[in-house]
This record gives structure tokens, sequence and C-alpha cells, in this order.
């Protein structure tokens, strides 16, 4: 391996993908280095989700190349286990299991995937409850916190498998506006950390403070990529123009 490979954390080469006959993605070209923030919109169906699931897997691409920390996707359990163990990945929904405590949802994977010892999985736990400011709801159920809690939990939850890629779908979709901020904050002290993230958001206040770069989707392709001031002060595709008009 080449240094420059070591300062890529993904790299998407000429990547397919159909559903059925469907043709969803089609010839992705993204090279994300490590430390990059990289903010995807673009409208609904464009196929930013389906992109973000094939590179932790949750689903399979049917051409091209995915890779991940320097390990090509394929049909090989043993790199995909690989890959979900550098990859964490917070949804709209938050997907907690609503049965067990926060700090249980916490150390689930830990203690299980990987044989942390359980007052240890529950030290580190404790740490990212902290880091995400809600140590003290950590015996409560997610039935009982607020949707902004709950995506806090669930972006501790994937920090405790200690992750190099963070990646983001809509994580702040589902939430009533008063809470969007208290998740945002913590994505950002995220990136300020370091991490190398793919945040699918129409946060644009969020893309301007903390994207490298800025990604545009639409009908599975990707249409436009620059950093913020560029994007969004002279968007070169029409189809750019004509999203940001809706959004802005
Ligand atoms: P976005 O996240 O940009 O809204 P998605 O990646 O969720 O877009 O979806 C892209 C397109 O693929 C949409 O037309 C959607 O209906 C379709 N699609 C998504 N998931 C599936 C699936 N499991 N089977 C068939 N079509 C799907
Ligand atoms: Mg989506």
């Amino acid at each position: 391996m080449t240094q420059s490979d070591i300062d890529i954390a993904i790299q998407l080469i000429g990547m397919h993908k159909w559903y059925g006959e469907f043709h969803v993605l089609k010839d992705i070209n993204l090279t994300v280095e490590r430390g990059e923030k990289i903010v995807v919109c673009g409208p609904s169906g464009s196929g930013k989700s389906t992109m973000i699931r094939c590179i932790n897997r949750l689903e399979e691409h049917q051409q091209g190349q995915i890779i991940v920390d320097g390990i090509e996707l394929t049909n090989d359990v043993k790199k995909i286990d690989e890959i979900r163990r550098e990859v964490g990945m917070v949804f709209q929904h938050f997907n907690l299991f609503p049965h067990l405590t926060v700090l249980e949802n916490c150390t689930l994977a830990p203690i299980w995937v990987r044989k942390t010892p359980k007052a240890e999985a529950e030290e580190i736990a404790m740490k990212f409850l902290e880091r995400v400011k809600i140590p003290e709801q950590a015996l409560k159920y997610p039935g009982q916190l607020s949707g902004g809690q709950q995506q806090r939990v669930a972006i501790a939850r994937s920090l405790c498998m200690n992750p190099r890629i963070m990646l983001f779908d809509e994580p702040t979709s589902a939430l009533d506006p008063e809470m969007i901020s208290e998740v945002l904050d913590t994505m950002i002290s995220l990136a300020e950390e370091g991490m190398t993230m793919i945040c699918v958001t129409h946060e644009m206040g969020f893309a301007k403070t903390v994207a490298d770069r800025v990604i545009f989707m639409d009908e599975g392709e990707i249409i436009e990529q620059a950093p913020p001031t560029e994007f969004f002060e002279n968007p070169q595709s029409e189809r750019t123009q004509l999203f940001l008009s809706q959004i802005l």
C-alpha cells in the first residue's frame, strides 16, 4: 500500500446498482480522503440512501468497485464484517432497540460482537454518552427520551464500536425543529475531532460550516460536487440550481 492509499478512506469507482430492472445508481465515482467531511444532497428518490447503504454493504452493488479503508467490498463475508467494524451508520429513524436501556443499546455490539468485557463496555458507553451530553439518561429506555436524545444515543452507540468512518442518513429529518440543533452540534463536534464523515442531509447551514465538499445527486447520478462556498454561490448545473432554489 502506498501512502496515498492509506489517506483514502472510501473510493467508489464506476459503481452501478440496480433494483431489479431499475437502474438506481449510475456510474458513481467518489473518493473520500481520511478526515474529509462530505455532505450529500438531492431530491427524494435520487439514490442518496442507496449509495451510502452500499458503502457498508447494507445494499449490494452490481458493477464497479467500492473500496473502504483499503478493503474492496465483495461477497466475502469476512470482508463485510471487517468493513462494518470500521464504518458506523446513523439512520433517520434512530433504530434503537426499544426493549433495551440506553446503556444496553450502547454495550450490546461491543459485548457480543467485539467480546469486550461488560464492565469495560459500560465504561466506554458512559464516556460516549457524556460526549453526546446525555449520561443521565443511561438507564432509561429509548421510548422515555425525546427524538433528539434518541438520535444522540444512536450516535453514541455507533461510536462505541470505535469506527473510523461515520455515515449519516438524514439524521435530523425525523426530528422536531427544536431538536435538530442538538444533533447537529454533536455531529459538528465529531467533525472537529477529525472523523471521516458522509452525511446525507438537507441542513444547508451544517453543510456550509462542516462540509469540505457538497455532492448533489439526481436520478442516480452525481451531478455536481464542489466545496460549499462554490456549491452554494455558483452551482453549475441547472438541476442543482433548481434544487437549491426549492430548499433554500
Ligand atoms: P433517496 O435516499 O435519495 O431518497 P433512495 O436511495 O432511498 O433515494 O431511493 C432511490 C430509488 O430507489 C427510489 O426510486 C426508490 O423508490 C428506489 N428504491 C429504494 N429502495 C428500494 C428497494 N429496496 N427496492 C426497489 N427500489 C428501491
Ligand atoms: Mg434517503
